[in-house]
């Protein structure tokens, strides 16, 4: 993630990233109790460096720590531009961004007084790779609503994430498919899912989920695009049955999935709704024209 030569943002200077220190006391580190962002610059069709979103991701950033009472003394248009300048001191022109808010040193279980911030970025390709992945239902369920701000980015909400795609792994698959406390699909690890059935799309709705900010973009996409898109609560036998499913996140982009629990769906992912949101969503964050039309094939005939 870096290297001798790496700069990052630390509270408003600009530092090598192997000078930088943080206190071993802080609140962030020994309770998870900090917020953080996963953001993409790309170089656009016109040659120029573009946060995609930038202004959504921050805006997130903010309300994730009123969430959870991390002050946010910050003004988030020089957050992006501290972004922007942390891209071009790394001469990097295709990266991932990742904002950090963590608190001083307390060990108390009181709120944070005071906030510190630190904005890195490295290079990282598919997050997710670029295969269709074989996804396991996981043992873990999404963390209830009732017990944490689940809509916040919070630091200490990924230990559930964390356990879920370990135990995919563990079991030999590539990815987690998580379900809420009612039972109903949720989400993956550091992503959110959407399937399509009957030429429809479906994904769940706000409530038991990270609201994701390409979540958003795939859902602007489908009423652009005129494919219709409906959020539902879904169970994972309904799922079973779609004839494709894809996960979509800053990460990991638009990336299809092969099966689900060893099993796979009725379309080929070329063939798919997802496949060509895929194409639309990589049109949109490199701001290309996307004036492909989709074709569609009945299930039935593959
Ligand atoms: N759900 C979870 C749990 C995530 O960690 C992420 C990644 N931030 C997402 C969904 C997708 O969010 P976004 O599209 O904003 O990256």
């Amino acid at each position: 993630y870096y290297d001798q030569n790496t700069i990052l943002y630390l509270n408003g200077q600009y530092l090598k990233a192997t000078e930088a220190s943080t206190d071993l006391y802080g609140q962030s580190l020994h309770y998870g109790y900090a917020v953080f962002e996963g953001i993409r610059a790309y170089k656009t069709a016109k040659g120029e460096v573009k946060i995609f979103k930038a202004k959504e991701h921050f805006d997130r950033f903010k309300r994730s720590c009123e969430l959870i009472h991390i002050p946010y003394p910050f003004n988030n248009d020089e957050l992006i531009e501290a972004c922007y300048e942390v891209l071009r001191r790394n001469n990097m022109e295709e990266a991932y961004i990742r904002p950090l808010a963590f608190c001083p040193p307390n060990m108390t279980l009181k709120a944070a007084s005071e906030t510190e911030v630190l904005i890195c970025a490295w290079e990282w390709g598919a997050y997710l790779g670029e295969k269709l992945l074989r996804v396991a239902t996981s043992s873990y369920q999404r963390p209830n609503p009732k017990a944490f701000k689940i809509e916040s980015k919070s630091a200490g909400l990924y230990v559930n994430s964390i356990l879920a795609s370990q135990e995919a792994k563990e079991k030999g698959y590539d990815e987690a498919l998580l379900l809420d406390m009612n039972g109903y699909v949720a989400e993956g690890p550091g992503a959110n899912v959407f399937f399509e059935k009957d030429g429809k799309i479906f994904t769940p709705p706000p409530g038991n989920i990270l609201p994701g900010i390409t979540r958003a973009t795939v859902i602007e996409l489908c009423k652009e695009l005129n494919i219709p898109i409906e959020e539902k609560l879904f169970t994972i036998e309904e799922l079973r049955t779609a004839d494709s499913v894809f996960y979509c996140g800053t990460a990991a982009e638009v990336v299809g999935w092969d099966s689900l629990d060893g099993q796979g769906f009725a379309k080929p992912w070329a063939d798919s709704l997802g496949k060509y949101l895929q194409k639309a969503y990589k049109a949109r964050v490199l701001e290309q024209e996307f004036t492909e039309k989709y074709q569609p094939k009945s299930a039935a005939v593959v």
